[in-house]
């Protein structure tokens, strides 16, 4: 949109008179985007796109009795400011419960909606933001040019500030100043007038969040909590697995900072909407691994149990909660045409390229060799000599020169395959079910011998799990769809980056201060050579 409502508010007849040829077909043409981008909007609705009910942004709902969106609103929200494209009604509190009258209408502008000075009223109770900072750099936001008639708008042209707002910043520490340092900083936004009569506001950026799966969510730089310490929250909440409440309470007790469970929350989101382009990117370096590993792990969301999965290779680590069927191994890897590594489980039976971990197996021979069973102890004994025999072969190879060693093996695999036929319709249940699953997956456990620079345990994907089977306990899973998606985009952007070689912090602050500003986020640090 070009023009703010602030702005269609001062477009009339007779300033329109008042403009020269250029200055017209100027004006003509972005009132024209406009309509047309108003009109598309108009005819958006939940049956025609994306967009589910729920998808509303907070601002275009209705805000009658929408007690939730009030307690657990950002502070900085609940002081936006007049202009009509950043939630103000929905999100201030009710006009009644500050007790004092309104303030009078903005002079000149004769609309029907009353009229707030920006910030909170005086006597609101302030939401959130209980505190009040003494900034160390107050920031001036002019227009730079005028949004009817398209001039340059000089420094000087005669301005009033219309709104403004305080955020509160990381400044990264560095090895010659070590320390956590905050830096507050005064934003002001001004209305400047043009020589040919139109005023135009300054206004913060916006970024777009074009994904049903995540709940409403504005990107914005209308925000308390500025990128770096955002990125600081995520890095609390996600890496040092702090649940909201001890976040709280570092930031209370070591920062001087207050911030609701609300704002840290929406903080958590919005980083993880910023972060949503980066969706593709991962998958694609997922889908162009040669060698990658796959597991699951169970993982509670809301009433559902669902499960954690990873794909990780040496580049990319990619997370993703869902249902534990091939749904999501046919949403993520199409394409794919390296190998992959997992465990024996079903879903992955159908993919070529297959490897199977090792460590399942010896385990399970393990467990065979302590049962009771005389034939089983049998089985148990050889799976486990024939695994350890084939473990030294492949370790001299890795080291030594290169070896044939389906070729060299070939009897004491044509053994274990007899005994494992020869089991397959075994009484006693775990000697049964080693033999069956050796048999039918015979190819993929040992094809590793052919390659013998292959991984012969799924530990990569293990450790990649390990973290978050901590984090379930102290996080309790997540509670939706939207939660679930926070969590895995922004878990897999900063273990990528860690897998690059790369400080994962500083390439999400960037990626929140470019989207909250409109513009693209660069795309993921690449590897750092020779690592
Ligand atoms: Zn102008």
């Amino acid at each position: 949109m070009h023009l703010s409502d602030h702005s269609l508010d001062q477009l009339d007849e007779a300033y329109v008179q008042t403009l020269d040829e250029g200055a017209l077909r100027g004006l003509s043409l972005r009132l024209l985007e406009d309509l047309k981008e108003a009109r598309e909007r108009l005819r958006q609705n939940p049956n025609n796109s994306s967009r589910p009910p729920s998808s509303r942004a907070p601002w275009e709902r209705p805000s009658a009795g929408d007690e939730e969106m009030i307690e657990t609103a950002d502070a900085d929200a609940l002081t936006a400011m007049q202009d009509d494209e950043l939630p103000d009604e929905a999100t201030l509190p009710p006009a009644d419960s500050s007790g004092t009258p309104e303030t009078p209408a903005h002079a000149g502008r004769a609309t029907a909606k009353p009229k707030r000075q920006a910030g909170k009223q005086p006597g609101a109770p302030g939401f959130g933001r209980t505190q009040v900072f003494t900034a160390q750099e107050t920031l001036h936001h002019r227009p730079s040019a005028c949004a009817a008639c398209a001039a340059a708008l000089p420094g000087d042209a005669p301005s009033v500030g219309y709104a403004g707002f305080q955020s509160v910043d990381l400044v990264w520490g560095n090895p010659e100043q070590p320390g956590l340092h905050l830096r507050v900083t005064d934003h002001r936004f001004y209305d400047s007038l043009c020589g040919c009569g139109h005023h135009t506001r300054a206004r913060p950026g916006e970024g777009l969040v074009d994904d049903p799966t995540l709940e409403p969510v504005a990107l914005s730089e209308w925000r308390l909590v500025g990128p770096g310490l955002a990125t600081l929250i995520v890095a609390l909440h996600l890496r040092f697995r702090l649940s909201y409440r001890r976040i709280r309470e570092f930031l209370h007790d070591w920062l001087g900072l207050s911030l609701s469970v609300g704002t840290l929350d929406r903080t958590l989101r919005e980083a993880a909407a910023a972060a949503l382009p980066l969706e593709q990117e991962l998958i694609a370096a997922v889908v162009a691994s040669d060698l990658l590993h796959a597991d699951e792990t169970s993982w509670p969301q809301g009433a559902d149990l669902l499960w954690l999965w990873v794909f990780t290779s040496a580049t990319v680590t990619l997370f993703v909660v869902a249902k534990r069927g091939r749904e999501v191994l046919d949403r993520i890897l199409p394409g794919f045409a390296g190998w992959l590594m997992s465990d024996g489980w079903q879903a992955y039976r159908h993919l070529p390229h297959r490897l199977r971990c090792w460590a399942h197996l010896t385990r399970k021979a393990q467990g065979l060799i302590e049962s009771f069973d005389r034939e089983g102890q049998a089985f148990g004994h050889q799976v486990q000599t024939t695994f350890d025999t084939l473990m030294g072969a492949i370790h001299a190879a890795r080291a030594g020169p290169p070896a044939d060693l389906p070729r060299i093996h070939a009897p004491l695999l044509a053994e274990l395959h007899a005994a494992c036929v020869h089991l397959l319709g075994h009484r006693h249940a775990k000697t049964r079910a080693l033999a069956v699953e050796l048999w039918n997956d015979w190819d993929a456990i040992f094809r590793v011998l052919e390659n013998p620079q292959w991984p012969l345990t799924n530990n990569e994907a293990e450790r990649a799990l390990r973290h978050w089977v901590i984090a379930r306990r102290i996080m309790m899973g997540t509670r939706c769809d939207a939660g679930s998606r926070t969590f895995t985009l922004l878990a897999s952007v900063i273990e990528t980056c860690r897998k690059r070689g790369h400080v994962p912090w500083l390439y999400l602050a960037s990626v929140i201060t470019e989207r909250r500003a409109g513009r693209a986020a660069a795309p993921l640090p690449t590897l750092v050579p020779g690592l």
